[in-house]
Formats: structure tokens, C-alpha cells, sequence
């Protein structure tokens, strides 16, 4: 199974992203963890990319593409894989679409994942994620059991540099620009899932799954 996870941030990617790729022994790849963790361990990728993060906007095409295609080539990838955050623009859609198509194994869905802006700032501005495992809570959507702590891991829980109102007004505009076209650019080749993401992560979860799998 070779899945894209499409939605502005804060639809809800993440939150389904691991529970899909759990349910489909798939790898769940995520530009934005990638990023996250160069910036964290300071490497070249990180010191590129870091500015672009705390502004909202995006890394520029070639270095995300860079990073994505030498990550499509791993075996583990062999099995399937789930891409969360990657396209965002229509050059890095049509890279994919071509890349795939030379590693003969071309995507078997898209799926976009619709919310409303004004819920999506509420859920930017809230959320808190896991430092070890990085699992996505919310301080009044989704909270952990214990505030602060990881429900999985028991992890610490922390708010994300670019989860400030600004940098979210700034992102949600960026996607609309930027990300939005690929819906038509998917369902132009007939691969498109719209998913109803306001709705309990359960159901968004079993909506996603009777969308993909194969009747
Ligand atoms: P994305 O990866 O698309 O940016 P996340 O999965 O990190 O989005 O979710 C954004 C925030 O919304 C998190 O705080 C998460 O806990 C919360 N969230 C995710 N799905 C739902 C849902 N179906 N209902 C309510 N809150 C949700
Ligand atoms: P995310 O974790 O998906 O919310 O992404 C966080 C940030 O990483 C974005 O605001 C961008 O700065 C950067 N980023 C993630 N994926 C991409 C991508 N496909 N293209 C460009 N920038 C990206």
C-alpha cells in the first residue's frame, strides 16, 4: 500500500498517520519530523531548513526532495509506505508522480484530510507532542491521561516552536496557496479520498480505512 496524507496542518495527519502505517505494515515518512529532527541534531539539513520552520513557509522544493527520494530508495520502503506532509506543491506532486512511476511503484491513494480553518487554529495552538515518541495530544480535543505525559511512552510533552498563533495564521496560508491544488491534481488521476476530519480521531481512522481498502 503507497499512501499520501494530504490536509492543511493540523487536520489531523499525524494523529491517523501511525495507526495506518501500523494497520498496513507500511513506513509512515514525515518531511516535518525529518526537518524536526536535523534542526534538533544540528546536521547540515537542519541548519538549511531551520528558518524556513520558524517562518511558517516551506523548505524549498529541492532540498525536500532531495531528502524524500533518498528515502523512497531504502528497502523499507519495499512493502509500502505512508507519506504524511509531503507533496505540499504541485512541483514536489509531479516529482513524486514520476519518481514512483521510475521505481515502478506508483501511489495507490491520496487521501485529504478536510477541517475548517477556525477549528484548525484551535487545534494548532493546542497541541502538545511526545519528545521520545512523538505521539500528538491536544490540551482540550485530545489530552493525555496525565497533563504534561505521554499516554504511550510516559514521554514529557512539549508545544512546537511553530505552533504560535502567527506562524499558524502564516502556515494555513501557505497551504491554501501552495498545498490546496493538489487536491485537483490528485483527483485529476483518479486517486483522491476526501475524509471528513472533524469528527472523533476513531471514526476519521475508520473512514480512512473503508476509503482505501479495496472492496
Ligand atoms: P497534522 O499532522 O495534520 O498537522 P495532528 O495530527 O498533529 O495534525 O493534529 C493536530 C492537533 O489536532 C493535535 O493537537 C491533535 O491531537 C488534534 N486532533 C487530531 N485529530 C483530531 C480529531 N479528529 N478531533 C480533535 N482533535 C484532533
Ligand atoms: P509539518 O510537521 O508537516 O507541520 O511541517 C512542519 C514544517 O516543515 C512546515 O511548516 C515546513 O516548513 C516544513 N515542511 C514539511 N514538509 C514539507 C514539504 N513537503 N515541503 C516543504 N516544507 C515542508
Amino acid at each position: 500500500m503507497r499512501l499520501i496524507l494530504l490536509g492543511p496542518p493540523g487536520a489531523g495527519k499525524g494523529t491517523q498517520a501511525q495507526g495506518l502505517a501500523d494497520h498496513f505494515d507500511i513506513v509512515h515518512i514525515s518531511t516535518g519530523d525529518m526537518f524536526r529532527g536535523a534542526i534538533k541534531n544540528q546536521t547540515p539539513l537542519g541548519l538549511k531548513a531551520k528558518a524556513f520552520l520558524d517562518e511558517g513557509e516551506l523548505v524549498p522544493d529541492d532540498v525536500t526532495i532531495g531528502i524524500v527520494k533518498e528515502r523512497l530508495e531504502k528497502n523499507d520502503c519495499d512493502r509500502g509506505f505512508l507519506l504524511d506532509g509531503f507533496p505540499r506543491t504541485l512541483i514536489q506532486a509531479e516529482t513524486l508522480t514520476e519518481m514512483l512511476a521510475n521505481l515502478g511503484k506508483p501511489l495507490d491513494g491520496a487521501i485529504n484530510i478536510n477541517v475548517d480553518r477556525i477549528k484548525l487554529m484551535a487545534r494548532l495552538t493546542g497541541r502538545r507532542i511526545c519528545r521520545h515518541c512523538g505521539a500528538a495530544y491536544h490540551i482540550v480535543f485530545n489530552p493525555p491521561p496525565k497533563e504534561g505525559e505521554c499516554g504511550k511512552c510516559g514521554g514529557p510533552l512539549y508545544q512546537r516552536d511553530d505552533d504560535n498563533e502567527a506562524t499558524c495564521e502564516n502556515r494555513l496560508n501557505v497551504y491554501e496557496s501552495q498545498t490546496a491544488p493538489l487536491i485537483e491534481y490528485y483527483a485529476g488521476q483518479e486517486i483522491l479520498h476526501n475524509i471528513q476530519g472533524d469528527q472523533e480521531i476513531d471514526k476519521v481512522f475508520a473512514d480512512i480505512l473503508a476509503a482505501v481498502t479495496p472492496q
